[in-house]
């Protein structure tokens, strides 16, 4: 009777200590920022215009748009710099709150995230040397050795039910990586979003933009943990306030002075 009595209470004691590990893995973003008195982003800060360092301090589109959720929600904004590729993982284990990182809507990654409004449009560019006479055309990709950065749309483009036939890619931490190999002869072309695309072009003269990009447009937006839905709701409501407002222009006219109104 006593043993029974034993084993009773250690099953009740697992049962309760396996329910109350799953309570709390289960992140309250919302009770968490408020008691931290911040937010905190995720981004890969190598993708000019939209996330870089300058000094100390990382500047862009994405950092300013994310200083404004920030403002809304009343506390500090904190910036987690890491690899493209690290950000869904930092993002769903909880080291950040949110993704804001030119980051691509995707049919994939819409299962693992759910995504803010949209509110840029971009497409994939191919770049390659100035005196290259070969590839005139998305077509011409096909057979070649193409540079894309790790994780993003334009290395996936490559991988599984790819347009492109015989293509070798070699993939980057960044963009800038990537052109660097272009430059030493080692890739035949890199593809990587456009206006980051125009940053790097414009730091080095050897290379060129071809007018015809490597796939259909995509739009940016800002993820956050499925369910996250007043996070979510506030960085909508920032979104639609810095757009109704002229702001959201006036941020994109600061970092891309050729912008035109999408
Ligand atoms: N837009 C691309 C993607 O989402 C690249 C973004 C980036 O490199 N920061 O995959």
């Amino acid at each position: 009777m006593k043993n029974r009595y034993k084993i009773i209470f250690v099953i009740l004691a697992v049962l309760l200590t396996a329910a109350l590990t799953v309570g709390c893995s289960k992140i309250n973003t919302m009770e968490r920022i408020k008691k931290n008195g911040q937010v905190i982003m995720g981004t890969n800060a190598a993708f000019p215009p939209f996330e870089m360092r300058q000094g100390n301090e990382i500047v862009g589109i994405d950092a300013e748009i994310a200083k404004a959720v920030a403002d809304k929600l009343g506390v500090e904004l904190k910036i987690e710099d890491m690899d493209f590729n690290a950000l869904l993982s930092a993002l769903k284990s909880g080291k950040v709150d949110f993704i804001a990182a030119g980051y691509t809507v995707s049919p994939e990654r819409e299962e693992e995230v759910d995504f803010s409004d949209k509110y840029f449009k971009a497409v994939q560019a191919i770049i390659v040397l100035k005196d290259n006479t070969s590839i005139k055309s998305r077509q011409d990709l096909n057979g070649k050795v193409i540079g894309a950065q790790e994780g993003t749309t334009g290395a996936e483009l490559f991988r599984e039910n790819s347009p492109y036939k015989n293509v070798t890619l070699k993939t980057y931490n960044n963009g800038a990586n990537a052109v660097l190999d272009l430059k030493n002869g080692r890739v035949d072309a890199v593809v990587l979003d456009n206006y980051t695309s125009m940053a790097l072009a414009e730091l080095n003269p050897e290379i060129k933009i071809l007018d015809d990009p490597a796939t259909d447009p995509e739009e940016y937006a800002i993820a956050v943990r499925k369910g996250d839905k007043e996070l979510l709701q506030t960085i909508n409501d920032t979104l639609k306030e810095l757009k109704d407002s002229g702001k959201l222009d006036e941020i994109f006219k600061k970092y891309i002075p050729e912008y035109k109104a999408q």
